[in-house]
């Protein structure tokens, strides 16, 4: 099997060609970290206060290096857990507020790329939640049981009319959430950029900042004095000597399939607009691309040390092991393809906490961080930006967020975080099946 690992989606990102910082700036706003959340938290500043701020974003490595430049594009609701499990922990009222701001999230993300027509390919649709075994569908069934009594519109799937969205000989039942989307993040990320440029906001890429100070960081050898920075480095802000313990940077994978035949998809039924993500606590996840391939995920997720976000970068020499492992799912879940010829396999690093929540501070300095959306940071990173501009006019050190805490919940001391989080992966693939999944 011959496939490429350093490419991921391609990079239309290229015509672009943003500079390097190569003298020492000045600004009131410094976003470190061209991500989808630095890159919304740049666009927001400038929409709301227009020339009056001055904007520089710097990214360690070229657009688009980081997770929202390798993403699935899947962009759905849900933070934390399973709907029933946040009522359990917090009460009706508070899940109702922490789901309803997930999906206020994913509305004004869908939005936001239609009003400002990001190109990147935004199909509207909907995400179906599977499950694989009888104890996980029992976890389907409540959720879609407590989403319904709450008022959120989705509808349940048995395994005759799932097998109608999907098919698959294993899914038991499905939860369908509607008015998700599913996008190009390459193309995204630049359109945004594209944005920020436009509206007067300076980008530098190949640029890696140091450990920021008090309204100084280095970068590339040369100062940036701001006002207030922004941390938007999600799954490598450790390496910052921030949130350590509390972020764990996770590789997770994907594989591209060549275009699937019209006879290969009319065996899987699946539409360009819809995407699968199964209930394990380990799980997989699949969509079609407009050019009608397979896009595959999810699977085996281990620590993200350095040298691991470098080769990820570089292109894994690992891509065999990561192609064993989502073949693995995909002869599983969906049989009839597991034949199919795979052209890309890659990783990349996202931001986890331990409860599965964001962490955003603004503290009394002048750093910001915003960090650790987990799987779900397509439409939080977007709208996070937005809340942050917002936030700035506040004089509130807490923003108004259903699930806000001041930060993460601590792990482990940071040389004990690659064992704790491997371990822990261990245990949730062992719980998976210790439940027969
Ligand atoms: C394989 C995969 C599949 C995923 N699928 C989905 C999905 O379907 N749906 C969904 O909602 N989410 C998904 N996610 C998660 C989503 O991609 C992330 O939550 C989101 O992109 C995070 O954006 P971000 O801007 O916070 O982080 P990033 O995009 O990682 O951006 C952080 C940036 O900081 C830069 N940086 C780091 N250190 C420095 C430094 N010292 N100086 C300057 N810059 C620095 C990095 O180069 C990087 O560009 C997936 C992630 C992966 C990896």
């Amino acid at each position: 099997m011959n496939f490429t690992s350093n490419l991921v989606w391609n990079r239309t990102g290229a015509e672009l060609s943003l500079p390097s910082l190569c003298t020492d700036a000045e600004c009131d706003h410094l976003i470190i970290g061209a991500g989808l959340a630095g890159l919304s938290a740049a666009y927001h500043i400038l929409k709301k206060f227009g020339a009056r701020r001055k904007v520089i974003v710097v990214d360690a490595h070229p657009l688009g290096s980081g997770a929202s430049g390798r993403n699935s594009g899947m962009m759905g609701p849900g933070i934390g857990k399973q709907y029933h499990l946040l009522v359990k922990q917090y009460g009706d009222v508070k899940a109702r507020e922490i789901f309803a701001h997930t999906m206020e999230a994913l509305s004004y993300s869908t939005q936001l790329i239609r009003n400002e027509k990001l190109d990147c390919d935004l199909l509207i649709g909907s995400q179906f939640k599977v499950s694989t075994n009888a104890a996980n569908d029992r976890q389907l069934q409540l959720e879609g049981e407590a989403l319904i009594a709450a008022g959120f519109e989705v509808r349940a799937y048995d395994r005759k009319a799932i097998k109608g969205i999907v098919d698959s000989p294993v899914y038991l039942a499905g939860l369908e959430y509607k008015g998700t989307a599913t996008i190009n993040p390459m193309k995204l990320v630049v359109s945004l950029a594209k944005e920020v440029l436009a509206m007067g906001g300076e980008i530098y890429v190949n640029t890696r900042c140091a450990s920021p100070q008090e309204h100084t960081v280095e970068a590339n050898g040369h100062t940036l004095h701001f006002s207030r920075a922004l941390l938007a480095t999600n799954g490598f802000t450790p390496s910052l000597n921030r949130l350590r313990g509390r972020v764990m940077p996770i590789s997770t994978s994907l594989m591209l399939s060549a275009p699937l035949l019209p006879s290969q998809r009319a065996q899987l039924g699946l539409q360009p607009n819809n995407a699968i993500v199964d209930v394990r606590r380990v799980f997989n996840y699949f969509r079609i691309t407009p050019d009608h391939r397979l896009l595959f995920g999810g699977g085996a997720p281990f620590y993200s040390t350095e040298n691991v976000q470098r080769r990820q970068r570089d292109g894994t020499p690992e891509a065999y092991k990561i192609y064993e492992s989502l073949n693995e799912g995909l002869s599983k879940f969906l049989p009839q393809l597991a034949n199919i010829r795979i052209e890309k396999v890659w990783s990349g690093t996202i931001g986890v906490t331990l409860d599965n929540f964001p962490v955003i501070t603004r503290g009394q300095s002048s750093v910001d961080s915003m960090a650790g959306c987990c799987g779900h940071g397509l439409a939080l990173s977007l709208a996070y930006g937005a809340s942050y501009a917002n936030w700035l006019e506040e004089l509130s050190y807490s923003p108004e967020l259903p699930w806000y805490r001041s930060s993460a919940p601590y792990l482990a001391p940071p040389a004990l975080l690659p064992l704790a989080s491997n371990s822990y992966i261990k245990f949730l693939r062992w719980a998976d099946s210790f439940s027969g999944a």
